[in-house]
C-alpha cells in the first residue's frame, strides 16, 4: 500500500536520456563555483588560491532545454552561464579521483541561470545564494548521453550564443578542478549517487540576457542547447 499524503507527492524531478524512453530521475542539483580560471577573475576571485566550492538548486528548478521561460521576478541583471553536467550512477563516499570514473553515469550540457544583482549583494552581506542561484527553472539541461558513448570530455570547446553573438567561448581542458577531482572532492562531503547532477563551472564571458533572447550552448559531443527567455510574468 502507498503512503497517503496530505496532498499528492510533487512530481519526480528527471532527464531525458539520449537514446531511451527511461529518464534520470533526480533528488539533488550540486553547482561548482569559479573552476575556470578566467571566470574567477572575471568575478573578482583569485584561481590559484581556492579550493572547489559548492552551492545547490533543488531538483524542481531542472528546465529541459529548448524551453522558453519568464524572465524571473526580483532580478534586473539575469545571467546565463553554461555548463558542463555530470549524472552520477553509483553510490560514492570519500573516494578518489581515481575512483571517479565508475562512479559517472553520464553527461549533459546545462545553464547555471543567475540572479546575478542578487548574487552581489549576498556575497556582500555574507548571506546565502539562494535566491541567486536557487530559484524556479534555473538549471538548464539538455538530455543525458551515457558516459560511454560520450567520448572524451577532459577536453573540448564549450561555447555559449545569445541570438547568435559568441558571449562563451572555453575548453573543459580549461577548469581548475577536472570532473574526476570534483566528483571525488564532493564526495568528501556528501554521501553521492544515482540522481545527483553536478554541474561543473562556467568559462568567462558570462553576462545578461533580457526578454525576446534566444540562448544556444554548445559542448563538443554532446546535445546543442537551447534555451528562450519569455516575457516576465
Ligand atoms: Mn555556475
Amino acid at each position: 500500500m502507498s503512503t497517503p499524503y496530505i496532498f499528492p507527492a510533487p512530481e519526480q524531478a528527471s532527464v531525458p536520456v539520449r537514446g531511451s524512453s527511461a529518464r534520470y530521475a533526480v533528488s539533488r542539483i550540486f553547482c561548482v563555483g569559479r573552476n575556470y580560471a578566467a571566470h574567477a577573475r572575471e568575478m573578482g576571485g583569485d584561481p590559484n588560491r581556492e579550493p572547489p566550492f559548492y552551492f545547490t538548486k533543488p531538483a524542481n528548478a531542472l528546465v529541459e532545454s529548448g524551453a522558453t521561460i519568464p524572465y524571473p521576478p526580483g532580478t534586473k541583471n539575469y545571467h546565463y552561464e553554461m555548463e558542463l553536467v555530470i549524472a552520477i550512477g553509483a553510490p560514492v563516499f570519500r573516494i578518489k579521483p581515481e575512483e571517479a570514473t565508475a562512479a559517472i553515469w553520464g553527461y549533459g550540457a546545462g545553464l547555471d541561470m543567475t540572479r546575478r544583482d542578487l548574487q552581489a549583494e549576498s556575497k556582500a552581506a555574507g548571506r546565502p545564494w539562494d535566491t541567486a542561484k536557487g530559484f524556479e527553472q534555473s538549471a538548464v539541461i539538455t538530455d543525458l548521453i551515457p558516459a560511454e558513448h560520450a567520448g572524451d570530455l577532459s577536453k573540448g570547446a564549450i561555447t555559449l550564443e545569445v541570438n547568435g553573438v559568441e558571449k562563451q567561448r572555453g575548453d573543459l581542458s580549461d577548469m581548475i578542478w577536472s570532473v574526476a577531482e570534483i566528483v571525488a572532492n564532493l564526495s568528501q562531503y556528501y554521501h553521492l549517487g544515482p540522481g545527483d547532477l553536478i554541474y561543473t563551472g562556467t568559462p568567462e564571458g558570462v553576462g545578461p540576457v533580457k526578454p525576446g533572447d534566444e540562448i544556444t550552448g554548445q559542448i563538443e559531443g554532446l546535445t546543442n542547447l537551447s534555451l528562450t527567455i519569455g516575457a516576465p510574468e
